[in-house]
């Protein structure tokens, strides 16, 4: 299948043409004939599916056929979770754009509102954003929303997990009732299927996966070690390894502070991305990881998410998510493009349970492997399971209710507004 039997126009093909994609990848194939009838849509897909040209490809087609008079209010909203999915989505749709008279813009908090006003006023077709900062410029009158003619929810199951679902209905609410939506998950719970009922008209369904599932290429190994020396062979497998682009994920900010300064000491370059850090530092980390100048970078699940690294091919789990969610997430950022990539986890016996969650989420088992010289000692901590039991039940409880303090917290606070870890 070519882009060309796809649909889509002229201008587009030649944009496409200009990033080197020779042909759809399997989300695109599906999804953009469909979103191109007009439809809403439902599509399954994670990070490294080609799911942001997947909407946005389509997206412009249309607003581009349907030019109406002189508007100067955006046209299309795709909302994310985090400002660097945010920035990534706007690079994309600037890309695909450049063959059209098309204007975009990107919107979210941490940094000067001032511009992003400035730009609302000079007129706008596809907003990209934040759901905080998109509903404080809603609020303060600088933009409104209602000539929106296609939504799309990127990154969804992520949203509901960071606490945006009063956002998200906020933001619903503030839109003409006529449009086409379009919602993109990697995973999908009780709680995403009831928020796509509640806005999406009869929509077709779209997998790049199956449901649930890692990339097929990613070559997935537990590595069973005690936390005290997961530091040691992590510095022993990239270097044995000569890996030269590996991203690492920690459970915390202050792990991942920790880690990045000892790898630095062992010159390893490597830098930290999480919420502590400012959007500046957080784009400079991640734009010298791309060109190879930072070899390792260490980051939390939150703060990774929605990263666009091409083909990247190790991901280091230091630490095991206690979501198993989070792990189809982690590992959707290796093995993408049609590439290889290997994921390692580091398990120490604390978290032996994690990997239970994952293999029954994956329905598959994860292969175990001992390395010389590191061969696990620690016993069980019998006080442990007791609290990782009631934490694994409050994680649950959170994801079902998102009801919990810090989401209260955020709900109080303009969440797109806030650093995250
Ligand atoms: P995404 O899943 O949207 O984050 O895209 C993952 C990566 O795949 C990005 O670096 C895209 O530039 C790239 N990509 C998207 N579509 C294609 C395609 N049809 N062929 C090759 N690479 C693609």
């Amino acid at each position: 299948m070519s882009f060309n039997s796809l649909g889509l126009s002229n201008a587009l093909l030649k944009a496409i043409s200009k990033k080197g994609y020779t042909q759809p990848s399997p989300i695109q194939e599906k999804a953009i004939p469909e979103v191109l009838q007009g439809k809403d849509v439902l599509a399954s897909a994670q990070t490294g599916t080609g799911k942001t040209a997947g909407f946005t490809l389509p997206l412009l087609h249309i607003l581009s056929e349907n030019k109406l008079g002189n508007s100067r209010r955006p046209r299309a909203l795709v909302l994310t979770p985090t400002r660097e999915l945010a920035a990534q989505v706007y690079e994309n749709v600037k890309e695909y754009s450049e063959f059209l008279n098309m204007k975009s813009i990107v919107i979210f908090g941490g940094v000067n509102a001032n511009p992003q006003i400035r730009a609302l006023k000079n007129g706008v077709d596809i907003l990209v954003a934040t759901p905080g900062r998109l509903l404080d410029l809603q609020g303060q009158g600088v933009l409104s929303l209602k000539d929106i003619e296609i939504l799309v929810l990127d990154e969804a199951d992520r949203m509901l997990d960071m606490g945006f679902l009063r956002d998200i209905k906020k933001i619903l609410a503030l839109l003409p009732s006529k449009r086409q939506n379009l919602l993109f998950s990697a995973t999908f719970s009780k709680d995403i299927k009831k928020l796509a009922n509640s806005f999406l008209n009869n929509p077709v369904l779209v997998e790049a996966t199956p449901e649930n599932s890692t990339a097929e290429k990613v070559i997935q190994k537990v590595y069973r070690v005690d936390k005290g020396k997961k530091t040691e062979l992590t510095i022993k497998l990239i270097s044995e390894g000569d890996w030269h682009q590996v991203l690492i994920f920690t459970r915390t900010k202050h792990g991942a502070n920790r880690l990045a300064e000892k790898l630095a000491k062992k010159q390893i370059t490597s830098a930290a991305i999480h919420g502590n850090k400012s959007q500046n530092a957080r784009t400079k980390a991640l734009s010298g990881f791309k060109k190879g100048t930072i070899r390792v970078l260490v980051a939390t699940d939150i703060a990774a998410r929605g990263l666009d690294i091409p083909l990247l091919p190790h991901v280091i789990n230091y630490e095991l998510p206690n979501i198993p969610e989070d792990y189809v997430h982690r590992i959707g950022r290796t093995g993408r493009a049609g590439a290889n990539g290997e994921a390692l986890s580091l398990v120490s016996i604390d978290e032996v349970e994690y990997v239970k969650g994952i293999e029954k989420l994956l329905g598959q088992q994860l292969s175990s492997e001992i390395i010389e010289g590191y061969e696990p000692v620690d016993k069980p901590d019998p006080n442990a399971s007791k609290s990782k039991k009631s934490s694994s039940r409050n994680s649950n409880q959170r994801r079902r209710t998102g009801n919990s303090n810090n989401n209260r917290k955020r709900s109080n606070n303009k969440p797109g507004d806030r650093k995250r870890s």
